[in-house]
């Protein structure tokens, strides 16, 4: 019986589980996640604390009726190197139950193929942690941070990413003093047009948030752990007073565990895949954050970092995966075979809420080209083009019909008389 080892136990991991049963697929399904918490959503942890994450419980997406062993608390510490057996080293993650060998390295699980859906990991400091000082990426950091913020907590955010503006804004309406410090000259640089940065932080500015730009921390030391001691923030010379530190950095792919597996990764760590989801070694597929995927409309890599890559993305890898498996186990690696037809090429959309307003963002806006900035009282649209009117991407809040037409347009690529009329977009 064939046998998938999906490693990484998210929203890109179960959609994996789900997806390969309702294909019909009849083989062993083992899925594989550190956290010793059932599968849950993250958008909510900065945006509604008190919402349900569980995948099951919120979405409907069962990974115990679609796999035959789920391994919480259990880490991938390594994809086994060979040539054609494919199998993955497990660990216990800290405190976890996992079957141990006597040795304490095992135990090897062999599989016919294995999906990467490790997703990615907070960056932060070593020399910065410790009490007072946190991230905020799993539920148990949630379960941390948010008690202690409420009204007139003085919280320091460091790093004007989307999970520190959304953050920012949630403890702003708990009544905290907050304070967001990012290095660049604007907030969410390097994701959204400067205009639109310039939007977000006059809207946390409005909601209560001291917004400071061009603010590059320099240290985060945290509290003693005494009562009456508290973290302090280091940012030009001058130190910046708080009750907590929330360092929201942004995240790298957490696939350290394939080093030296001859898994091909990009210069970010991510895992690079075709369309299809298939990594450079036979066997391997890789979705979600962990991965960059070909996409063949863009003629670039995109990465994932966003929820509805690990939505969608595992509707191109499930048949990939089963014609794979279809194929002569002899044979099969030294020709690995694409599906017959197109991948599916969604174009990428982020959405993120800012305690109020839905920031939408679809397609490639940080592409080089003029931004066409339009503003009214429903928000606001900022069309990014090229030289020759081609719409490359579109950001929007309290527009979302021109999100839909802005996908249509960008999905058709250019064909169909694409171009774009941003008349026809925005208004
Ligand atoms: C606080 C927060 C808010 C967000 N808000 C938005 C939003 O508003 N809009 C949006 O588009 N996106 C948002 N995102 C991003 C979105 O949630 C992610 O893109 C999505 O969760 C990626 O899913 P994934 O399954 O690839 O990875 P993950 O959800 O990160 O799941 C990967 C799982 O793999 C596990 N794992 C890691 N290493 C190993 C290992 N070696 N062995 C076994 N398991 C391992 C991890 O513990 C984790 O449980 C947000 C992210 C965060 C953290």
């Amino acid at each position: 019986m064939a046998h998938v080892l999906v490693v990484g136990a998210g929203l890109a991991g179960a959609r994996v589980c789900t997806l390969l049963r309702a294909a019909g697929f009849g083989g062993r399904i083992t899925l594989v996640g550190a956290e010793d918490e059932p599968p849950y959503d993250r958008p909510p942890l900065t945006k509604d604390p008190d919402a349900t994450v569980d995948l099951r419980a919120a979405m409907g997406i069962d990974v115990w009726a679609a796999a035959d062993e789920v391994l919480l608390a259990t880490r991938a510490a390594a994809l086994l190197p060979g040539p054609d057996d494919l199998g993955v080293r497990l660990v216990p993650a800290v405190d976890g139950p996992a079957a141990v060998r006597a040795d304490g390295v095992g135990p090897d699980v062999a599989a016919d193929a294995v999906v990467v859906a490790t997703g990615a990991e907070p960056v932060q400091p070593v020399a910065w942690a410790g009490p007072g000082v946190h991230t905020l990426h799993t539920r148990a950091d949630a379960a941390v941070l948010w008690p202690m913020v409420g009204p007139g907590t003085r919280l320091v955010v460091v790093g004007g990413g989307w999970v520190g503006c959304e953050a920012a804004a949630t403890a702003a309406a708990r009544g905290a003093r907050v304070t967001l410090l990012e290095a660049a000259d604007r907030l969410l640089a390097g994701r959204v047009p400067a205009v639109v940065g310039e939007w977000v932080a006059e809207h946390l500015a409005a909601a209560g948030v001291l917004v400071r730009t061009r603010a590059p921390v320099e240290h985060v030391e945290a509290a003693l752990g005494v009562p009456g001691s508290v973290p302090t923030v280091r940012v030009d010379r001058a130190v910046v007073p708080a009750d907590q530190v929330l360092v929201a950095l942004g995240v790298r792919p957490a696939t350290g565990w394939l080093g030296g597996s001859g898994v091909l990764r990009d210069e970010t760590a991510a895992v690079v895949v075709d369309p299809w989801g298939r990594a450079s070694r036979a066997g391997v597929l890789a979705v979600g954050d962990a991965a960059t995927r070909w996409s063949p409309r863009a003629r670039r890599h995109l990465p994932g970092g966003h929820w509805t890559a690990a939505m969608q993305d595992p509707e191109a890898l499930v048949p990939a995966l089963l014609a794979w498996l279809a194929a002569d186990p002899r044979t099969r690696a030294a020709a690995w075979r694409a599906p017959a037809g197109e991948a599916p090429d969604p174009v990428p959309y982020v959405f993120s809420d800012l305690g109020g307003p839905m920031l939408q963002v679809i397609g490639d806006v940080t592409a080089p080209g003029a931004v066409d900035w339009h503003t009214d009282a429903s928000g606001f649209t900022a069309a990014v083009h090229d030289d020759a009117g081609q719409l490359l991407g579109l950001c929007a809040v309290g527009h979302p019909r021109a999100i839909t037409r802005a996908r249509r347009l960008l999905r058709s690529g250019g064909q169909d008389g694409a171009r774009a009329d941003l008349a026809a977009v925005v208004g």
